[in-house]
C-alpha cells in the first residue's frame, strides 16, 4: 500500500517542476526580441507628423512660392490646368439643359472649370492639385 503512494506521489511533482522552468525559459528570448522594435516607434511617428506639416501647402489658382520636397529648391509652382469634376458637371449640364451638340465641350476650354496641376519647374514632380470641388 505504502510503495504504491509513494509510486503514485513521485512522477507527479518532476513533471510538474520539469515543465515549469522549461516554459519561461522558452519564453524568454521572444519577450525580449520584440522591445527593440518598440524603441524606435516614436521616431517615425514623428516624421509622419513633419510630413503631414509639408502636406498643409494650400494650392490655389495661381502660382504659389514655396518649398519643393523632392529638389529642396524654393521654386514658384508651375501651373497647368486638368479637367475636374467640376467640368464634367458643367459638361452635363450643359446637355441636359439643351445645349448644342459642341457647347458641352466649352468647359474643358475654360480655365475656371478645370482643375489647377501645380508642379515643380526643377524636379518636374507635381506638388499638389488646386480642385474646384472636393
Ligand atoms: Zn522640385
Amino acid at each position: 500500500m505504502a510503495t504504491t503512494k509513494e509510486q503514485e506521489a513521485q512522477p507527479l511533482p518532476y513533471p510538474s517542476y520539469q515543465s515549469g522552468p522549461m516554459q519561461p525559459q522558452s519564453a524568454m528570448p521572444p519577450a525580449s526580441g520584440p522591445i527593440p522594435p518598440t524603441i524606435p516607434a516614436p521616431m517615425s511617428t514623428a516624421a509622419q507628423s513633419t510630413v503631414c506639416v509639408q502636406s498643409t501647402v494650400i494650392f490655389g489658382e495661381f502660382s504659389t512660392a514655396m518649398q519643393c520636397p523632392h529638389c529642396q529648391n524654393t521654386i514658384n509652382t508651375r501651373i497647368s490646368h486638368q479637367v475636374g469634376l467640376l467640368t464634367w458637371l458643367v459638361a452635363g449640364g450643359i446637355c441636359l439643359f439643351g445645349g448644342f451638340l459642341g457647347c458641352c465641350l466649352i468647359p474643358f476650354c475654360l480655365d475656371f472649370c478645370l482643375d489647377v496641376v501645380h508642379s515643380c519647374p526643377t524636379c518636374n514632380h507635381q506638388l499638389g492639385v488646386y480642385q474646384r470641388l472636393h
